[in-house]
């Protein structure tokens, strides 16, 4: 019944490991990616890196991905002052959440994904949220997003189904998933190709991929692909 999807592609690590997840399971897979003004807009050309690298390596799953779509979300940026929009130190504010936290993101991103997937005759949403090791973002959780499914669906009058299959993983557990998807090779083009690092640092290749090594987002990427190392070994 659920032969299309389209996957929300960032250009980090866990949205290109659902997208070869999703490219795994749906005969047709297509993408969305949004600019929002994020101050790591690197991860947007990094998109186009590893979609080609993905056709090139992979070419069962070229077969199967289909058209990429960029919205221009640059109103999010207008709405909001984060540390993810605006060039300001990334600190934890009194609610608890780090200020990173972009108001409405992913209920945005979902709403305009489910608008592009109706008119595409697509019926499964994948997106990378995550409840295992992140940021305490409530709009990742298991729950918003379940409760989103319904409501879209409603809206739309149309099955939706939200599929967030790194839901209950923790990164390196993400890493070990990319492997059992597509070996060695893909785990080196989200490695390589993909960026997680909220303040855009993509000058320096770790271990773990390009970032400042500082931020959140890093430190979480590196912890998580040196516990998926050490296990590899
Ligand atoms: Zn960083």
């Amino acid at each position: 019944m659920h032969k299309k999807a389209l996957v929300l592609f960032s250009g980090g690590q866990d949205s290109a490991t659902c997208l070869a997840w999703a490219l795994d399971r749906y005969e047709q897979v297509e993408t969305i990616g949004f600019d929002y003004g994020q101050r790591h807009r690197v991860e947007l050309d990094c998109r186009i890196t590893v979609l080609q690298n993905l056709r090139d390596a992979f070419p069962h799953w070229a077969a199967r991905l289909g058209q990429d779509h960029l919205l221009d979300l640059g109103l999010l940026g207008q709405i909001s002052e984060t540390a993810l929009t605006a060039d300001k130190v990334i600190t934890f504010e009194q609610s608890g959440l780090p200020n990173t936290f972009v108001p409405g993101r992913n209920l945005i991103f979902f709403t305009f994904a489910a608008a592009v997937a109706y008119r595409r005759g697509i019926s499964v949403l994948v997106g990378g949220m995550c409840e295992t090791d992140y940021s305490g973002y409530p709009d990742c959780r298991d729950d918003t997003l379940k409760s989103l499914q319904v409501t879209l669906g409603l809206g739309l009058d149309q099955r939706l189904v939200i599929e967030t299959p790194l839901m209950w993983l923790d990164k390196s557990q993400t890493w070990v998933m990319a492997k059992s998807l597509g070996g060695p090779g893909l785990v080196e083009i989200i490695r390589r190709d993909t960026h997680s690092c909220y303040v855009g640092d993509h000058s320096t290749l770790h271990a773990w991929g390009y970032g400042c090594g500082k931020c959140p987002a890093c430190e979480l990427r590196a912890k998580g692909f040196d516990a998926f190392a050490r296990a590899v070994i």
